[in-house]
Formats: structure tokens, sequence, C-alpha cells
């Protein structure tokens, strides 16, 4: 009894063509995407049974899987199709999905091309949301040492299965006791978090740093510029560096999990007033507005 409980309680994957007890997704330990990060992913949030900005994601999977020159076994329909499947299998209505593509098993060398076949699962699963009080109170956030990978070694639009820099980052986040941290280019230019992108207001005039500077095309980036240009606000994309951060009038983060989330505190300097700014209360409630209303249906 306690064992079926347990098998039916046990999440649905999709792996490379079936849809398995999680238990059961086993993947080859010479997968390259394990034993090299040689794989692309993404994380898609479903509000009230509808997938949220689907399409979006999908095109920046197969654009990462293009840069890196790897072949997603399945055409973008065909992938859109065993994604809402693996949610219905899971039952989900509001949580997470992540497809994920390593370049499959191969030997011990590098070389990508002793790889036969890319490998595909979806995990389907709930979220673990960040606390109410952070929406309410903002967040405390610092510059960490760790740069962002330079765009000219590996680029951070590529939303590979390699986030050990991210990690790096979040390992010095936490050691400075904070949730999240905002990481520099080489050149010492504010370019995103450890997982998520950041926007600051000046004036009535929200900037966010350029991806080609190395950030990551976050479609919740995507999705705030729409929404602070529909506001009537001037959005620009332009590189700013840690003093227009810490002299900025509002401050916040973007990204699936943390949706649009406020920042009150950065390196010890108190950001406005110390309190979300009301831009960006505004900003937070028209995306959620968007997150309830629209998206592809799971159900239907
Ligand atoms: N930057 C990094 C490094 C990330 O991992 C993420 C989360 N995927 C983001 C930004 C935010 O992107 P998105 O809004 O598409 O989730």
């Amino acid at each position: 009894m306690g064992n079926d409980r347990k098998i039916l309680m046990e999440n649905i994957v999709y792996l490379d063509g079936d849809f398995v007890p999680a238990s059961e997704a086993k993947i080859s330990v010479y997968d390259h995407g394990l034993l090299y990060g040689d794989g692309v992913f993404e994380g898609i949030r479903i509000y009230n049974s509808r997938v949220f900005k689907l399409d979006e994601h999908l095109q920046r999977l197969y654009d990462s899987a293009k840069v890196i020159n790897l072949k997603i076994p399945l055409a973008f329909g065909e992938m859109k199709e065993k994604i809402l499947e693996t949610l219905r299998r899971n039952n989900i209505r509001d949580g997470y999905v992540r497809p994920v593509i390593t370049r499959g098993p191969g030997d011990l060398g590098l070389d990508p091309d002793k790889c036969k076949k890319a490998s595909v699962f979806i995990i389907a699963d709930k979220i673990a949301l960040y606390p109410e009080e952070y929406y309410e109170n903002g967040l405390n956030v610092v510059t960490v040492p760790t740069r962002r990978n330079a765009p000219e070694a590996l680029n951070p639009r590529i939303k590979s299965l390699n986030y050990l820099n991210n990690i790096l980052a979040k390992i010095e986040a936490k050691n400075a006791n904070v949730i999240e941290a905002i990481m520099l280019t080489n050149d010492g230019y504010v370019v995103e978090c450890t997982g998520d992108n950041i926007f600051i207001i000046k004036n009535r005039i929200v900037f966010t740093p350029p991806t080609y500077i190395g950030a990551l095309n976050g479609v919740t980036r995507d999705v705030t510029m729409s929404l602070a240009r529909n506001m009537g606000l001037t959005m620009e994309e332009k590189i700013f560096n840690r003093y227009e951060v810490y002299i900025s009038d509002e401050c916040f983060l973007t990204g699936t999990a943390a949706e649009i989330i406020p920042v009150v505190k950065v390196d010890g300097r108190i950001i406005g007033d110390g309190r979300p700014g009301s831009i960006t209360q505004e900003l937070v409630k028209s995306f959620r507005y968007l997150t309830q209303t629209t998206g592809t249906p799971v159900y239907e």
C-alpha cells in the first residue's frame, strides 16, 4: 500500500519518446550533458492551466541548441506537444516545466560527434515560490567577485547546461547571506544575476543592460520591457555600472521563477526610500495579470 501510494505520487517524466516514473527516468553516465555540461534547457511556468510564453521559451531553446550545433530530435511542434502532454500526465495547473536536451551518450573525449543521438527529457513539477514577504519588502542583494562568462568565451545568451559560472556566484551570494547576486562583466558593467535579469529606474526611465554584453535574453525581461513601454515609460537597453544602481530610484529583478521582484538594498546601499518602488509595484501587478490571463492552454 505504502509502495502503491509512492508510485501514484511519483512524477511522470518524458524521456526520449516514453513517459516514465521519475525513478525510472535515467540517462547514461556517458551522456555529455552530464560529463561536460554539453546541452541546453528551459524553465517555463504554468499559471492557471496555461503555459506562459511557451513559444518564446521554445524559440530560445532551439536557438541555444543551434548555437552549440546540437540537433534537437523533435520538431518545434512536437516538442510543444510533449511538454503539454507531460503537464497533463502530472495534472499540473500551476507549476514549472523543464525541457532538457543533452548531447547524448558518447565516449570520454570531448568530441560531440561521438554522441550519436541527443537525449530529450521533460520534467514537470510544482515550483517553490519565493516567500511573499520578498515581494512586499524587497530583496537585499550584493555584487559578487565572480564575473559573468565573457560572451566571447561562452555566450550567456546560450541557455546551456553549463551553469557553473552562475553556481560560483550563487555560493558567494549565500556566503553573504543573500539569495541573489549581481554579476558584472569583466569591464565592471552590471550585466545580470545568477538566475535573473536586472532593471533599474531613474527619473521614470527604465534601464536594463543589453544582452550582448553577456546576459541571458530573459523571457520575463522581454515581457517587462513591453509592459514598461505600454505604461508610457521610456525603456532603454543601456550599459551601466554599480554607481547607477546605487543612485537609482528603483531596482528590480526578473525571471521565470522570481517573476518581477523588487530590490531595496545593493551592497549595503539603500535603493530609493528602501521600499519597493511604485513603478516596480505597477509592473508586478501588470505582470501577474498577464500570467493569469494569457498562455497556451494545457487541457483544451
Ligand atoms: N539570467 C539567467 C542566468 C537565468 O538563468 C535566467 C532564468 N532562466 C534569467 C536570466 C531570466 O530569464 P527568464 O526570464 O527567461 O526566466
